[in-house]
């Protein structure tokens, strides 16, 4: 086959993980992007000790743990700051010799970026059309352009265009919460190595996570009432301003004139959509999740590595329609398991929630350690 006639669509995590696998197995994919600048949307991102093995072996650890913060442990605790649960995540990399660490999202898509040609990525052309005649796929830009390819991959997100247009119209799924996210200076008070949740009983949670280069990444989610969107950063300090501990801290030192707010409401598929004739899936577009295990980025990395290691033994049909089979099952447990966090954390009524609250605190860290395990290492 032509190593030039595959098109991977969509320049985010999972987009810039294929090429990077397809160009280190001798193939030239062209990559192309809607926007006319490759960007990330700002905030931090956690990548789980499955991510680092797999960056070790296409020898990106080093270039990102430039940037990374290694983390110890993710701290549970409530609104007033009582521990509810640990995860140990230095027992982790102690076992599996794979850290976990959190990065600003720039430098991950840096990284990425750096390991690839950039010369055969495309920006401004916006995927419009695809269809299929004979074994050739031809792909419609916005621009008026089209092509003629062998294979198409699409990374092009949570809306892809490719999995509605080809592979198979999927509806969204609301997730009935919403996300703030921002990065700011970590205030002097907070270990470096330590990063922490904190969930009150009225639907609400703060994550604190440190990403290297003295910066912090938080996300703030809550229930869906209505009007989030609208709100200012001061009103989202106002909603939040119950929680105790660490929070306290970021909001004295926050410098809201100088930091950006991103918001979104969160959402998933409500199907599994990976793979169709000369088509495949790879991240949000095929398997998008919702955040509450912060893997949706790792299953995309995943799925990228896993499509190369079949490439490896395969040929690029071969690939192609083992592709679904290998990375289905995986892809489907942490997308419940992470939903099922969602349903317990946000949708549950105020009568269960100080149920949900003693529960976790009397449930075994042991316990809650197998099951991040589980998740983590379900990846390797
Ligand atoms: C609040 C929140 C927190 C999260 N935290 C974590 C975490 O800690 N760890 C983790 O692993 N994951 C996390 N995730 C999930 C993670 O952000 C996503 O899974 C990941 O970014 C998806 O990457 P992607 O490359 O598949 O898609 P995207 O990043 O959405 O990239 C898709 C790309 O395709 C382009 N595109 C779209 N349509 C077209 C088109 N028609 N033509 C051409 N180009 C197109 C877009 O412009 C974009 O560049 C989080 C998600 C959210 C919402």
């Amino acid at each position: 086959m032509n190593p030039e006639r595959i098109l991977i669509v969509g320049g985010g995590v999972a987009g810039l993980m294929c090429k990077n696998r397809l160009e280190y197995l001798g193939y030239k994919p062209v990559l192309v992007e809607k926007s006319d600048v490759l960007r990330s949307d700002g905030a931090g991102i956690l990548l789980g000790a499955n991510v680092m093995k797999i960056f070790r072996e296409c020898a990106l650890e080093e270039p990102l743990m430039q940037y990374a913060q290694s983390l110890d442990e993710i701290m549970l605790y409530d609104q007033i700051g009582d521990t509810i649960g640990r995860f140990d995540l230095k027992k982790l990399r102690e076992e599996t010799t794979y850290p976990t660490v959190a990065v600003h999202r720039k430098r991950l898509h840096e990284v990425l970026l750096h390991s690839v040609d950039t010369s055969t990525i495309r920006l401004s052309h916006k995927v419009i059309g695809i269809t299929q005649e004979n074994d050739t796929l031809k792909v419609v830009y916005e621009n008026g352009k089209n092509e003629e390819y062998d294979y198409v991959i699409g990374a092009d997100g949570l809306r892809s265009v490719l999995r509605d247009l080809y592979v198979k119209r999927v509806p969204l799924r609301d997730a009935g919460y919403v996300c703030w996210r921002f990065v700011c200076d970590r205030p002097a008070a907070l270990d470096v190595k330590s990063s922490s949740e904190f969930w009150d009983t009225k639907n609400k949670r703060i994550g604190i996570f440190p990403i290297g280069e003295d910066k912090i990444y938080c996300f703030l989610l809550a229930t869906t009432r209505g009007g989030e969107e609208a709100m200012d950063f001061t009103e989202v300090l106002e909603y939040f301003k119950d929680f105790r501990g660490d929070w306290q801290h970021v909001v004295a030192s926050l410098d809201t004139a100088a930091t950006e707010l991103l918001f979104n409401p969160i959402a998933d598929l409500s199907s599994v959509a990976l793979a169709k004739g000369k088509v495949i899936l790879v991240g949000d577009a095929g398997h998008a999740t919702t955040p509450n295990l912060g893997q949706g980025a790792a299953l995309g990395i995943e799925s990228a590595y896993a499509f190369g290691e079949l490439l490896k033994c395969n040929t690029f049909d071969g690939a192609v329609s083992l592709y679904s089979q290998k990375r289905f099952k995986r892809v489907s447990y942490i997308r419940n398991r992470s939903r099922f966090i969602g349903r317990m954390s946000h949708n549950i009524s105020p009568f269960f929630q100080p149920i949900r609250e003693f529960i976790m605190k009397i449930t075994p860290n042991s316990m809650n350690q197998r099951e991040f395990e589980r998740a983590i290492l379900g990846g390797f």
